[in-house]
């Protein structure tokens, strides 16, 4: 059904993602007329090409977290626990058809000195956060993953796979399905603040007033609110797809099936597909690069983990934008009353579906958790292009290889 594009409704919701979705299926559930524009097709950006692993805490490790901001660190480390629940429940109460699978992941350490901070971390999980967390030795790893690269690991269960896309479609459906009015190719070009109260946004497809605006474009926001753009820095993440592994193939890798990352600053992670293709994912510098380029340096470093698995096809190769922030933690809040939730620094399959459902909340009039009070530090000197990042990369690198 073709509908008139709307000049009025009670809110705009900038960015198709996981994050815009979500908040326009809450919104509408709360009675409220949404219109969510998408600069491409729905689920063009990160939230159909990721790694499909969904998993509580930040990129900010949770030491650090807690050491920086003790008891509204705890705050956010517990919502990051919310957000894994909701994922499971959202699938759940939907019955989204998207091949999630409870597989717990193993984060492995690339260094000794890392391992000891699993084991620390493994203790405040338990002990603070009454997760099921625990480290696995260098000498028993062999009974998780095929390979002898890494020093240990933290075994966390309380994470699973599903499929990017699908999962995306669900919410799609859902949205739709309470009354939110969902428009592909039509990019948010402008948001002015009305006098009376309220915003215009304008589209080429004509201008929409509304009371409140959400912008939810992550790694690829534009300069549609300049002032996000200093903060949100667009950084680049690449997949392999192999063809689909032999069950003897699989065994030799992954046997438990377990989701894996490693613990250097430009890590791999890596997990199986419903369908037992290998997804390994990663990147391996800052500076932008080509797909044929990614695809043959992950394919290596897939190699160089899983020798075992050498002559199976690439059958798929893709990248796609996360959006890192100074503090590698995201951010929920509002700039001159505009609504905004992003930041996500690579994981942000459950906190992008958690700040949707969070920011359609505090939208509708619910009070923002004070753990998400905070301010959103700029990047210093960047306006437009990240011109830093070969040399931070660099730096990055550097620290891995020592
Ligand atoms: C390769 C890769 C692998 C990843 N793997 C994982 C993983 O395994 N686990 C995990 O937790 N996270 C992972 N992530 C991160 C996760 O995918 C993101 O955090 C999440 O999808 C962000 O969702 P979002 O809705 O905020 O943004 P996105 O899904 O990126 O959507 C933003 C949308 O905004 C649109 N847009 C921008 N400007 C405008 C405008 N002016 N008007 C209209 N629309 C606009 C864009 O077209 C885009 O579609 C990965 C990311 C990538 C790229």
């Amino acid at each position: 059904m073709v509908t008139a594009f709307p000049t009025e409704v009670d809110a705009v919701i900038v960015g198709g993602g996981y994050t815009g979705m979500m908040a326009a299926a809450r919104l509408a559930w709360r009675g409220r007329s949404v219109a969510l524009l998408e600069k491409n097709e729905l689920g063009w950006g990160a939230s159909s090409r990721n790694g499909g692993m969904v998993h509580p805490g930040f990129k900010l490790d949770l030491a650090t977290l807690l050491k920086r901001d003790s008891e509204r660190g705890r705050d956010r480390y517990q919502a990051s626990l919310d957000a894994f629940a909701l994922v499971e429940e959202t699938i759940r109460v939907n019955q989204i058809d998207c091949d999630y699978a409870r597989t717990g992941h193993l984060e492995l350490a690339h260094k000794a000195s890392h391992f000891q901070h699993l084991e620390e971390e493994a203790h405040v999980l338990r002990r603070q956060f009454g997760v099921a967390a625990r480290v696995i030795p260098r000498i028993e790893l062999a009974s998780e993953v095929g390979t002898s690269l890494y020093h240990g690991a933290l075994l966390f269960e309380q994470s699973g796979g599903l499929h990017p896309a699908k999962y995306f479609a669900g919410l799609v459906r859902v949205a739709r399905d309470r009354g939110a009015h969902l428009y592909e190719h039509t990019p948010a070009t402008g948001i002015e603040a009305r006098r009376r109260g309220g915003f215009k946004v304008s589209t080429p497809r004509g201008d929409i007033h509304t009371r409140d605006v959400l912008v939810a474009t992550n790694g690829y926001s534009d300069r549609l609110v300049p002032w996000l753009r200093r903060r949100v820095i667009p950084i680049g993440s690449y997949i392999i797809a192999t063809e689909p592994l032999t069950a003897d193939q699989v065994h030799s890798a992954i046997p438990n099936r377990r989701m894996l990352f490693d613990s250097k600053n430009f890590l791999h992670y890596w997990r199986l597909s419903a369908d037992n293709r290998m997804l390994f994912g990663g990147r391996a510098s800052f500076a932008p690069t080509t797909i044929p380029n990614a695809r043959d340096w992950l394919y290596a470093a897939m190699l160089e983990i899983h020798p075992q698995l050498a002559g199976v096809r690439v059958e798929h190769a893709w990248g796609g934008q996360v959006g890192f922030t100074v503090d590698r933690m995201p951010h929920i809040g509002r700039v001159k009353g505009i609504t905004y939730a992003l930041g996500y620094c690579g994981t942000g399959v459950a906190m992008s579906t958690y700040f949707g459902y969070l920011a359609a909340d505090w939208i509708a009039g619910a009070a923002l958790p004070a753990c998400w009070e905070r301010s959103f530090p700029a990047v210093p000197l960047y306006r437009e292009q990240p011109w830093f990042l070969p040399a931070v990369g660099w730096y990055y690198a550097a620290l891995d290889r020592l």
